[in-house]
């Protein structure tokens, strides 16, 4: 810029010397006219030329402008080279991992996905982005998941190049209208999970018969009240206890197995539960009358449940029992069976017993888990009747909550999806 100033100048002091002032000025804007032309071409054929040319050189004003845009265009092109290798690298990253990941834009379509997806989804670059991904994963499962909101709660669908492969589907939610789709091979650990099942439930089958003989034995030898056994009855008799233990365990086993095994098609029922609840109760009557409980029933005798009956029955008279064996001599217990507020329904079970201290309550629901060993073994029970309510209340869309305190109480409330209810309104409909 001085130079421009100093040129202007001079030009002017010179045409003030020649007493030419205007043909001077002239003369001097043309020189500076053509001089910016000149490196503006300069310019033009430095930027045509391409990054890898240096810049033309040049003094004052067109130096600095030549100097600034070659150092922007360096840092330009170091920032360009070091984001490809960011980018270069997270690909290389999605690649060699084993989940199928899917980059989701507005209304599903597909943005990106990585090379697992094609392997387990059977998404082809060339045809596939851009198209909706519901439009390619078409079982219904996926389609009803993937329409109710993303969350992190995954679900389980059959791959849709091999109904053998099965995947475990997460539909995460991103910035922007934007959502991640995770897919993961379970095949072998659900074939693991089903070989456990299955071994279970076969060593409980094949124990159950010599079980059955020696029992039988037992019992016979019992009621024989043969004097050659008088030494013997005491022995007799907890032979008779403990294996009448063992036939609870092995049968409880068996309905586990059953119950854990995946959803199949079953046949649904619709289940009275203030019958079913009537029932129970009778049944467990005789060991509440012998502790002095007392059992009180609220039970809407509208409201029935579409499921499974013998293993809802199961699941209840599980809670019950629990109820009568946790609860001291003289307590009591109410049974409710009613509407809830989201228009589902809940059975609760309360009782007045012993509680169960806040640091086990996450896991009373495992197998085997005890509070007290001792006393539940004392008690008649075999650890498994909350695992078998749990996966009962899983196949029916349902949930067990439970609070308790310590010395005061505990309560078991199983709460039914509304889709899982028939109401006296719903029956009038049908
Ligand atoms: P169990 O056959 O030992 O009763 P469950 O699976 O039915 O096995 O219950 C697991 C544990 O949860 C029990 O051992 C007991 O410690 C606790 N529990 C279950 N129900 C109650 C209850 N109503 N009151 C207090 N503790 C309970």
């Amino acid at each position: 810029m001085e130079t421009v100033i100093f040129i202007i100048i001079a030009g002017l002091f010179v045409g003030l010397i020649a007493g030419e002032i205007a043909w001077t000025l002239v003369i001097t804007l043309l020189l500076l006219v053509g001089w910016n032309l000149f490196y503006q071409r300069k310019l033009l054929g430095w930027l045509q030329k391409g990054r890898n040319a240096p810049p033309p050189e040049a003094r004052g004003m067109w130096g600095e402008i030549f100097h600034m845009l070659h150092r922007r265009q360096q840092s330009h092109h170091r920032r360009k080279k070091r984001l490809a290798q960011m980018v270069g690298r997270f690909q290389e990253m999605t690649s060699a991992l084993p989940d199928a990941a899917v980059l989701l834009g507005e209304n599903g379509t597909i943005v990106w996905f990585n090379q697992a997806a094609k392997q387990l989804l059977g998404l082809h670059r060339s045809t596939d982005s851009g198209q909706r991904i519901g439009n390619l994963l078409r079982h219904p499962l996926f389609l009803q998941q993937f329409n109710t909101e993303a969350g992190e709660a995954g679900f389980n669908i059959p791959s849709p190049i091999d109904e053998n492969i099965s995947l475990q589907v997460w539909h995460i939610p991103l910035a922007q209208n934007q959502s991640l789709l995770i897919a993961r091979d379970v095949s072998q650990q659900q074939q693991l999970e089903q070989m456990r099942r299955d071994f279970v439930a076969n060593v409980s089958h094949e124990m159950r018969t010599p079980l059955t003989v020696i029992r039988g034995f037992i019992e016979t030898m019992i009621d024989s009240q043969d004097p050659d056994l008088e030494a013997w009855i005491d022995s007799v008799e907890m032979m008779a206890q403990q294996s009448g233990r063992m036939e609870n365990l092995i049968d409880d086993l068996l309905l586990l197995s059953k119950v854990e095994r995946r959803q199949e098609q079953r046949e649904l029922q619709q289940v009275v539960v203030s019958s079913l609840i009537k029932e129970i109760v009778n049944g467990g009557q005789p060991l509440a009358d012998e502790k002095g409980i007392q059992v009180e029933l609220e039970l809407d005798d509208e409201l029935r449940l579409l499921g499974n009956e013998r293993e809802l029955y199961s699941a209840f008279n599980n809670l019950f029992t629990n109820a009568i064996r946790y609860t001291p001599a003289d307590g009591k217990i109410q049974i409710t069976w009613r509407q809830n507020d989201n228009c589902g329904a809940t059975l609760s079970v309360v009782d007045s017993g012993i509680g169960i201290p806040p640091q086990h309550l996450n896991r009373i629901t495992e197998r085997f888990y005890r509070v007290d060993v001792g006393r539940s073994r004392d008690m008649g029970g075999t650890g498994l009747g909350l695992a078998i309510v749990k996966h009962v209340l899983n196949r029916h869309n349902a949930q067990l909550k439970v609070e308790s305190r310590l010395n005061v109480g505990s309560r078991f409330s199983c709460q039914f999806d509304p889709d899982q209810v028939i109401n006296a309104e719903k029956r009038v409909a049908v």
